[in-house]
């Protein structure tokens, strides 16, 4: 093995350790990537180690939290085995494809702009389940993109992971039709949520992450099938076929409902999720929304 090579390994491995001390729990690799690097190392040209960067300094991390929990699952950081199969990329696209041409609601398939299908990793830990697209979804054809969207994101974000690290889906996955109505939305109706509840069934399947987060009452209804107030629900874990169910307030709630309490209870179901995949948590976070 050349000396560039050894040098190359040895960075990006410090790198992938970096990440995976971030709590990120997979890279992207194109497929052409993948090929390549399954190939025997022949003759390691010298000139391209330039092309790989420095990894970034590690920043500084609390310790991890220590396991507190029955429910913490065993943590699977590797980004290699976390990158998606190339069947399990190639299923997930002919769901894909079946759900973009669905017509089994001929009145939604009549009103929408896009079928808004889902956005994110398919190999992510995390997955995120809401209602239904509004108006910015439907325009846009990607889950929550608009103001709750938004929050959303920041919330994502606030545990340390991105959008891209894991997936979003709702139960229905186009906007449900307002006729009559310039402005607005309505709530998914049951005969809507059981037509189109398999797609988001097999998307679980597939994806098979490590923990759900219901995000309000028509999630948890959607895939529990229970109508217990959300209020009630909310940062009690719950079973959805194996995997752990974190109910917690639907994102546009918090928009209605300022209330600092309500952001600390939201907050604490994602510390508890969290804490489930074995994510450092720093001090800070555990303290985000707690009274000075
Ligand atoms: N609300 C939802 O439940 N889903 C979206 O995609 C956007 C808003």
């Amino acid at each position: 093995m050349s000396d560039a090579y050894g040098q190359l390994l040895d960075a990006t491995i410090q790198h992938l350790e970096n990440l995976k001390s971030r709590g990120v729990r997979h890279v992207a690799i194109a497929q052409q990537t993948l090929r390549e690097l399954a190939q025997p190392v022949k003759n390691f040209p010298v000139q391209p180690a330039a092309r790989i960067q420095q990894p970034p300094a590690t920043p500084k991390i609390s310790a991890p939290v220590q396991p507190e929990t029955p429910k913490r699952v065993a943590p699977d950081l590797s980004p290699v085995t976390r990158h998606p199969s190339p069947d399990k990329a190639a299923a997930f696209a002919a769901l894909r494809e079946r759900a973009l041409v669905c017509v089994k609601c001929p009145h939604l398939a009549s009103s929408r702009k896009n079928v808004v299908f889902g956005v994110g990793s398919i190999d992510a830990q995390l997955m995120f389940v809401g209602e239904a697209p509004g108006a910015d979804e439907d325009e846009q054809g990607e889950p929550f993109v608009g103001n709750a969207g938004q929050l959303l994101t920041k919330i994502i974000q606030a545990t340390g992971l991105s959008r891209a690290e894991v997936y979003i889906a709702n139960i229905l996955k186009c906007r449900p039709d307002t006729p009559g109505q310039s402005a607005g939305n309505r709530k998914p109706k049951p005969e809507e949520m059981q037509t189109c509840i398999p797609y988001l069934h097999e998307q679980i399947d597939l994806i098979r992450p490590k923990v759900i987060v219901a995000l309000g009452a028509t999630a948890v209804e959607g895939l529990l099938g229970k109508t217990i107030g959300i209020t009630k629900l909310r940062g009690n874990w719950q079973t959805y076929r194996d995997t752990p169910l974190m109910p917690t307030y639907h994102p546009a709630y918090l928009l209605r409902n300022q209330a600092m309490s309500e952001k600390r209870r939201v907050w604490e179901d994602m510390l508890a999720v969290m804490e489930t995949l074995a994510m450092p948590v720093s001090e800070k976070q555990r303290n985000y929304f707690l009274k000075a």
